[in-house]
């Protein structure tokens, strides 16, 4: 995160003063909050989502303004799409959730955030930066939850988005090979467990 804000501030002027701190909070300090919980257990129950939106809900109850990065080929997506409205500010347009319209579950756990790129696949925001310069920057983000020798492992959820949502590229061959197993190997598994 340092060298991509150092490589920010050579790139993008006065981005010193507009960019902020970083503030590490660790999970176990976010409050509990039941009604969150709840809310995140019956849309988990309904299709997959991660679990990181039901502690990111909570995070939401305590610091305000933030931005949540979700995606057109995000899970989250789907929850999103049908419960949001569009709206504009200096830095241009954004999603918030609909309260008129929202399923309650949804703006339990969404409701203080801002979704900045909703509508972008992750080959658009690549297509913009490169257009804008930003192309090396964008290399040295992360995405694996499980990296093997500083390299994305090609077997975690992520890497298996990072593959499918055309970003490829960005894992080296072996672990590309790997993911494939992993993929074939879960089918199986999965076809099993239906038939038991
Ligand atoms: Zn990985």
């Amino acid at each position: 995160m340092e060298k991509i804000r150092t490589m920010i501030y050579e790139k993008i002027l006065e981005s010193e003063k507009r960019l902020k701190e970083t503030k590490v909070i660790q999970i176990n300090e976010i409050k509990e909050n039941n009604n969150i919980l709840r809310s995140y257990n019956k849309l988990y129950n309904k299709t997959f989502i991660g679990g990181q939106y039901e502690w990111l809900g909570r995070l939401s109850k305590e610091i305000g303004e933030l931005e949540l990065c979700v995606h057109k080929d995000d899970k989250a997506h789907y929850f999103l799409e049908k419960n949001v409205k569009c709206e504009k500010d200096i830095n241009g347009d954004f999603y918030i959730i609909d309260k008129e319209k929202s399923d309650g579950d949804i703006a339990n756990v969404f409701e203080n955030f801002k979704f900045p790129i909703l509508e972008y696949t992750k080959v658009q925001m690549m297509e913009e930066i490169k257009e804008k310069g930003f192309y090396e920057i964008m290399l040295n983000t992360w995405f694996c939850h499980n990296p093997k020798n500083g390299k994305p492992c090609g077997m975690c959820n992520p890497c298996t988005y990072t593959i499918e949502e055309g970003m490829g590229f960005r894992l080296e061959k072996l672990a590309r090979f790997k993911n494939r197993f992993y993929r074939i190997e879960r089918k199986i598994k999965n076809a099993l467990r239906e038939k038991m």
